[in-house]
Parts: structure tokens; sequence; C-alpha cells
């Protein structure tokens, strides 16, 4: 089997008005999203989603597509969609980072895969570890105190067991908005804060300390992009566990937060990373380390979300048991389009048992939003 073609297909989404994220990096109000049909020589398609946010790496739709087109495109034509790893090798060398633009070509690459064997991704990455239902927390914007008290408590009434505060904003009003959650839910919720890279070391551990009677379960990125020693450090001093995403793109990233021991945990997802494969390396490395791996995102739509959870319950050490990640993305948007979406409800998300991804794009409708 060959690839014979790349199709690409975009779309703007707009985030529903009372889900929108606000947190260190700005506002997310509106998704550009890139949707790429990789087909081959068998008649077997496959499907992949970009993701792209330019604060989050760079990427944006437009840049996605020009590199899929002139670059990515020609150099992949002929290739085997199974040898993955191949298919990698040739994107790297012909293109650095745009991390989100590959994931697209890599995931599209395994459905094809599921689907002529007709087995679902997560059977080919070494069988289900877990329930196809998979929990998250819900991740909440860096409102002013009262609002996020009173949006804390009504999600804690939509199921939520965990909430994720964002943070990083200004330490006074970050350290006021948690107290607020805290005291509005009750002991029995697991609060985490995300400061998305928008504190130092000093300020975070300043702020943790602070917030010792909150009794937080996780602390995610403190601290900024690339500063492997300032995380280290806040790990040290702080009593909740700490975990890394903002800063954790790909395998020597993840092998330099091992070095220095800087966290608990690493937040991984196929976009961020570069796809399936790149993912399941950087869990299987965190493994060997004893460091957990859960499920991060950056408000993906039906199949990059299908594609994160293969990932969770083909990996044992996708721990989202024990540090729930993020995978509700397509619930946060105005429009879907897969003929079935994802179900996403009780504060989960249910992979279905379908060969390949297992969501069918309904192209019809694409076409008309794009
Ligand atoms: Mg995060």
């Amino acid at each position: 089997m060959k690839i014979s073609q790349i199709a690409t297909h975009r779309a703007s989404i707009g985030v529903r008005p009372e889900m929108a994220i606000k947190g260190s990096r700005g506002h997310h109000r509106i998704s550009p999203f890139l949707i790429v049909r990789v087909d081959t020589d068998a008649g077997v398609s496959g499907v992949g989603e970009a993701t792209t946010m330019p604060v989050w790496s760079g990427e944006t739709a437009a840049t996605a597509e020009a590199i899929i087109h002139e670059i990515l495109a020609p150099l992949l034509i002929g290739h085997d969609p199974a040898d993955i790893e191949s298919i990698d090798r040739a994107m790297d060398r012909a293109v650095n980072h745009n991390w989100f633009t590959k994931a697209a070509i890599e995931m599209a690459c395994w459905d094809i895969q599921g689907r002529a064997a007709g087995r679902p991704v997560y059977e080919l990455l070494g069988g289900p570890c877990r329930s196809r239902t998979i929990p998250s927390r819900f991740s909440m914007a860096a409102y002013d105190p009262e609002t996020a008290a009173a949006k804390a408590v009504e999600r804690v009434g939509w199921g939520f067991t965990t909430i994720k505060i964002k943070v990083g904003t200004d330490p006074r009003e970050d350290v006021a908005r948690v107290r607020a959650v805290r005291e509005a839910v009750g002991p029995d919720i697991a609060l985490v804060i995300d400061a998305n890279c928008g504190w130092d070391a000093d300020t975070a551990i300043d702020c943790c300390r602070q917030l010792e009677d909150c009794r937080l379960s996780l602390v995610e990125q403190p601290t900024p992009d690339g500063d492997y020693t300032s995380l280290a450090r806040v790990r040290r001093s702080i009593e909740p566990p700490v975990m890394a995403d903002d800063m954790c793109f790909n395998r020597i990233h993840a092998l330099e937060l091992l070095r220095h021991e800087a966290c608990d945990v690493i937040s991984v997802y196929p976009g961020k990373n570069g796809g399936i494969r790149k993912s399941a390396e950087i869990v299987r490395l965190a493994a060997e380390h004893g460091v957990a791996c859960s499920i991060g995102s950056n408000l993906e739509w039906d199949v990059a979300t299908a594609a994160m959870g293969h990932l969770v319950i083909g990996l044992e050490n996708m721990q989202v048991e024990r540090f729930p990640g993020d995978i509700l993305g397509p619930w946060y948007h105005q429009q879907r389009i897969v003929t079935q979406p994802l179900v996403i409800e009780q504060a989960s998300c249910t992979i279905p048992e379908l060969p390949g991804l297992g969501v069918e794009v309904d192209w019809d409708k694409l076409a008309s939003l794009s």
C-alpha cells in the first residue's frame, strides 16, 4: 500500500462563548483547524487534524496547509503509510518543528493502518490498558475570583471531580482565584493549577506556599519554556506533584526533564509531540524513569481527540486515573464535523471500538464550513 494523495481542508470554528479559555497566553475564542485526508493506492484513506494555535507552536492552518502541499505531500507520495518511522524521518529531515502539522499526517497514517487491518489504533499500540471511557478534568479560564467560584460550582454539578484553574496572570489574583474556588467547591474536589509558563520559579514557589491550605493535587507548567533547572527547583520546594506540559514537545525535551528530575508527570498529546508514535515514545521513556504521563490538549476537534484517546487506551503509563487530563476539546466547539461525534458526557470521553481512529469526517459539512 502506498500514499497516493494528501488533501487538506481548513475550517475556523468558534469556541462556545461560555467555554472560552483565558490563561497566561491570552484568549482562545476561535480554533483554526486543518483537516487532512491521506489517500492510498489501495483505496483506504485516513484522516488527521492539525489543531493549530500560533501562540503554542508558531503554526497556523495556513502554514500547516502550505507546508503539507509544498513540502511534505510531494515527499510522502509513494511511501508506505504503515512505515511511520520512515515517514517521521522524512518529515523531520525536510521541516523543523511544526509538530501539529506533522501530527495530522502521522495520525492519518495510523488511521489507514487500522482501517486496513480492521482494528482500532489502540490495538496497534499494543492493546487496551484501560477503559475506552477516559476521565477528564475541567479546564477553567483565569476568571475573577467570584466568577471562577461560581463556574467551578457549576462544573462540579456537571459531574467533574477535578477542576483545573488557569493561573500565571497576576500572582495576587491567581492566589485569590484558586482560594475562591476551593472555598466554593469544598474539600472533596481535586484542584489543579496551570500557569502555562506564566510564572518564574520564585513566584511559583511563593504562590504555591500561599495556597498550601487549598491542597492542590497538581501544579502544571509553573515556569518558563526551556528552563528545566527552575522547574526542578519548584518541584523540590513544593508539596504537590509538578507537571511539565508547554515545554515538552519532543523526546529530547522529555529526556532533559528526566535528567533534571524536574517533574512528576509529563503531559503529552499527538498534536504537540508530532504524532502518536512520538507521544508513545515519550510515554514509554517516562515509564522507564518512574514518571507518569497524562493527556494534554490544545482544544482539538473529534479527529485529533480520537488520536489522543487511542494513546491513552493503548499505553499503560498514561495515568489518567491518578492525573485526569484534558480530553474534551470537541465539546467546547460550536460545530462538530464527524458523522458520529465522540461521546463526551459525565466528565469523560468515550473512544469507539471501531477500526482506525474510529471517526468518519462528514466531508460535505466540512466543505460548507471551509
Ligand atoms: Mg497545560
